[in-house]
């Protein structure tokens, strides 16, 4: 059995494969074609929708994770496709590069990332699919493509894993850097009125708040030119583990058993915000180790709605028990065919809720309002949208419909994931 991060995605693939090069790729895929099975690849399993789950063969790409080749003075990076996030910001830092900007944990495999549209936050910064510079990609007849530019790039950097295989991608770093991360409480109000300036600000912005508070947790991330100051141990595990994890799961059991206590707790929570100032290599900033489950929505804003749509958001949830707060971030618009922010420079807003606690009704709620403002949502969050919805908030819809069309015609790399929110109800796949 294979299950996601969450737990609440699971399936029981027909067999298991773990590659340990794109030749021994290839013949994984010419075997499942033998043998009438649909192949999907897992990641590190921390998407949150049904995008991995197969009943046919399941590749895991673990033993794929080495960085092949960098470059430090061009940033040019060629990993395998299997390689997780923070043993890339290792092997980057080692030769004195990072990536341009990261999300918020740094677990994912960089293929699984980069195939959902991972970002971070930041204005003037797209998300890490647009580093992307090339791409070795096996596809349903065992040919291994590679992809350096044009229309078919454009289409492998989101690709949710329908176009086939990815063994290996060239990305762009950049020289090592550090940054000094501020975490402050400020009223939201105060945020709200002066939003587009505070957001470009920054290389790096964002904000938490919490429904039925009126406290927002700013983020702000910017280069400085120091020596990084790494927390001791202690004082780390004490901020992200004691008081970003342990404390967090105890106040959302509290709201799972007390659901009417549920804005009390959050007016609670957002005013034990304090300021928190730290130094260090920019991977170690931008992620911290999440070990409370929770199950998450997000959906990518056309920027200028960002004023309006944040407070109706709001005003939606407080009609739900949500325990966690809703995060605001920024990113440029870019050019993958299926990127969220494909086009567009884009506001993301993402709604969680404590596992175990009810988040269907929320999230529709809050895809509800998305639906009036033609927001995207993240590949690997939660949604409820389809390829016929899907398919007029994106301009390039009908390239990548044709680009899978025919890399994968009989669609040995769908799942219903992809049938139901790419390919579509007209044109159905033998499954
Ligand atoms: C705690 C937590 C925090 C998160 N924070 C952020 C954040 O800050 N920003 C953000 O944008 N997202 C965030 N996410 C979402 C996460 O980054 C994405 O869901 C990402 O896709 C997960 O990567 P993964 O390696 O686990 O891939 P998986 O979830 O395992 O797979 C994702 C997709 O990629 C496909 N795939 C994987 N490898 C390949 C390959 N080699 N070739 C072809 N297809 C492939 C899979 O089939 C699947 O469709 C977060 C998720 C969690 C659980």
């Amino acid at each position: 059995m294979w299950q996601n991060w969450s737990g609440e995605q699971a399936c029981v693939p027909a067999v298991i494969e773990r590659p340990r090069s794109t030749a021994e790729v290839v013949d994984a895929v010419q075997r499942a074609a033998a043998a009438g099975q649909t192949v999907r690849v897992a990641g590190a399993g921390h998407s949150f929708t049904d995008a991995v789950l197969t009943d046919g063969m399941l590749l895991s790409l673990d033993r794929m994770s080495r960085v092949i080749d960098a470059n430090p003075s061009t940033g040019r990076v060629r990993v395998q496709a299997g390689i997780r996030i923070h043993a890339l910001s290792e092997a980057l830092a080692r030769r004195g590069l990072a990536l341009e900007n990261l999300g918020d944990i740094n677990v994912q495999s960089i293929a699984g990332a980069t195939a959902t549209g991972t970002h971070g936050t930041g204005s003037k910064l797209r998300n890490l699919s647009s580093q992307i510079e090339g791409v070795e990609l096996v596809t349903a007849d065992g040919t291994v493509r590679s992809l350096d530019g044009g229309e078919l790039l454009r289409a492998a950097r989101v690709s949710i894993g329908a176009l086939g295989v990815i063994t290996e991608m060239t990305l762009r770093a950049v020289p090592l850097y550090t940054l000094r991360g501020v975490d402050e409480p400020r009223p939201l109000s105060e945020v709200m009125a002066s939003l587009d300036e505070i957001a470009d600000a920054s290389r790096h912005f964002e904000f938490y708040v919490f429904p039925h508070s009126d406290l927002a947790l700013t983020r702000t991330n910017e280069v400085v030119d120091e020596a990084p100051r790494p927390p001791g141990s202690m004082r780390r595990w004490f901020e992200d583990v004691l008081l970003g994890n342990h404390a967090l799961r105890a106040v959302c059991e509290i709201g799972k058993r007390n659901p009417e206590r549920v804005p009390q707790i959050n007016r609670k929570v957002a005013r034990s915000f304090t300021k928190r100032v730290r130094v260090d290599r920019s991977d170690r900033i931008f992620s911290s180790p999440r070990l409370v489950r929770f199950t998450e929505m997000e959906q990518a804003f056309p920027r200028e709605a960002a004023a309006e749509v944040i407070p109706e958001i709001l005003a939606a949830l407080e009609h739900y028990p949500v325990v966690f707060p809703i995060e605001v971030r920024f990113v440029r618009g870019d050019d993958a065919l299926l990127s969220p922010a494909g086009g567009r420079e884009t506001v993301y807003i993402a709604v969680h809720n404590f596992v175990g606690m009810p988040w269907e009704a929320p999230l529709r709620a809050v895809q509800a309002i998305g639906d009036r403002y033609g927001a995207r949502p993240h590949w690997g969050k939660r949604h409820f949208q389809t390829a016929e919805t899907l398919a007029p908030r994106y301009p390039e819809w009908e390239t990548f419909a044709r680009i899978r069309e025919e890399l994968d015609p009989d669609g040995r790399f769908a799942n219903d994931y992809v049938r139901r929110t790419i390919v579509g109800a007209s044109a159905l796949l033998p499954r």
